[in-house]
């Protein structure tokens, strides 16, 4: 196997791999490769979240910018890149509901982001509960956002076939290695897998998910950030719920100013429904168990002591909330009544089957808030991007090639072509939509 690589990603999920795909049609003879260290792509949260792609109507236009327009620019293009390969891709849109006055001044925001954030008249209304009476019976609320450009796919199918492609361009893809550690030696970066082999890089990108953070502090990148992980887990519907709505159901949360959204009523692009995520803390980006996060419990509190994580952990709101999504976790019944109280037809006691829970890593920074948006950081031989969280698998295609146009305007990437048609698009036009 060759040793010696021009360009390494670090990471296998949604990102790393479209970030792949780009480059792979732009430098057809540069050697790159992407590293997991799962059997599989997208075996992480790219392949463990509810499916949706999102409208851009929950992202404040001016705090989560990259999010939004990323998510604006990934609908269109997800739906075309499914539709030729064949993947299942839903446009059934997604209620969001208030129960109260509050909420409804919370949907009234909704609406004004989603326009600002590109969604046209007939792509988001707001409806009284008589309007959506009318339309969804069984949803009980004060108020409704119905937002008709949201839809539902299969993110790990996707992202094998973005892999599949970027394979096609040359990209090599080296599964089941863990980089154990990585160092820069004679202005090349050396790197190890699974504490043994060896490969070499010019350039590193570090699309590692959860663990992207620990690796920018390997190499010094990013120090006065850390991350705390969130374990979102979900519960089954039987078969006898499937026409219960015509459309999943999220409502206001309860914490807004949280990175997080409270359990949704989903329907899953093949039709099956689930409730959740919730978010419970956990001490491991793959915290999917209590053996993974007993090993890990004392490594995190001792990262999490000596930085800013410790402030938002003593505020009173964010220890509420953690306690509520614990209680939630602990209880099945205490999680499913989240969403009985908009749609009561549910039986908590009819629900037996977990669904399959995946991590969110929210970075925070030294002075203890979370951050909103996506963090790019880097030097001149590697770049990371950070906090890449909801609504992150929507707007991966865009967002990659934004980092690779970043990348090369910087001069921290020579791409051999400057443009290029890249599958079904033309780089230089993505990326012109993408221009922040
Ligand atoms: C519960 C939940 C629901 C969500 N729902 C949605 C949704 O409906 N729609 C939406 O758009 N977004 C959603 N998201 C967000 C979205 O899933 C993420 O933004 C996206 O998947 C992040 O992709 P990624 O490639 O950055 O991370 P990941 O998928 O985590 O990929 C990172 C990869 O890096 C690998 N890695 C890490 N460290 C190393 C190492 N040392 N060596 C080798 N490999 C390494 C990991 O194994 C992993 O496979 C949801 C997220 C969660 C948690």
């Amino acid at each position: 196997m060759t040793r010696d690589f021009d360009i390494v990603i670090i990471g296998g999920g949604i990102l790393g791999s479209s970030i792949s795909y780009f480059l792979g049609f732009l430098n057809k003879t540069k050697k790159i490769a992407v590293i997991e260290q799962a059997h599989s792509v997208a075996f992480h949260t790219s392949g463990r979240n509810t499916g949706k792609v999102h409208a851009p109507y929950l992202y404040n236009p001016e705090k989560k910018k990259m999010f939004a327009k990323a998510a604006f620019h990934g609908y269109e293009m997800w739906e075309e890149y499914s539709k030729i390969k064949n993947i299942p891709f839903k446009k059934d849109g997604v209620i969001e509901v208030s129960l109260d006055e509050r909420g409804t001044k919370v949907l009234e925001k909704y609406l004004k982001w989603g326009k600002q954030n590109g969604l046209q008249d007939n792509d988001i209304k707001l409806m009284d509960k008589n309007e959506l009476k009318k339309i969804e019976p069984e949803i009980k609320c004060e108020s409704a956002l119905y937002v008709y450009r949201d839809g539902s796919t299969d993110y790990s199918r996707l992202t094998h076939e973005v892999m599949q492609d970027s394979k096609d361009n040359g990209v090599n893809f080296l599964l089941d290695s863990k980089v154990s550690s990585i160092k820069k030696i004679d202005g090349k970066w050396k790197i190890t897998l699974n504490n043994k082999q060896e490969i070499f890089a010019e350039f590193v990108i570090n699309a590692a998910g959860g663990e992207a953070i620990d690796i920018a502090h390997k190499i010094g990148v990013a120090e006065k950030f850390t991350d705390v992980h969130f374990r979102g887990e979900y519960w089954r519907a039987p078969k006898e719920y499937n026409n219960l709505t015509k459309t999943s159901v999220y409502s206001v949360p309860e914490y807004t100013d949280y990175p997080f959204l409270d359990p949704h009523w989903i329907i899953r692009v093949d039709g099956n429904c689930e409730i959740g995520p919730n978010a419970v803390p956990v001490f491991s980006p793959y915290g999917y168990n209590k053996k993974e996060n007993i090993k890990e419990f004392i490594p995190k509190m001792l990262e999490m002591i000596n930085s800013g994580a410790i402030k938002a952990i003593f505020d009173k709101q964010f220890q509420e909330l953690a306690i509520n999504e614990i209680q939630s976790s602990m209880s099945k019944s205490k999680m499913i009544n989240r969403v009985k109280r908009f749609l009561p037809k549910i039986d908590p006691e009819k629900i037996r089957e977990k669904g399959t829970a995946g991590i969110r890593s929210s970075v925070i920074d030294d002075k203890g808030q979370f951050v909103p948006d996506a963090i790019l950081e880097g030097d001149s031989m590697s770049f990371h991007i950070l906090n890449y969280n909801s609504p992150g698998a929507t707007g991966a295609l865009p967002f990659s090639a934004y980092v690779v146009n970043y990348l090369s305007k910087k001069g921290m990437i020579e791409n051999e072509s400057s443009d290029m048609q890249c599958g079904f698009w033309k780089f230089s036009e993505i990326v012109e939509k993408l221009a922040l």
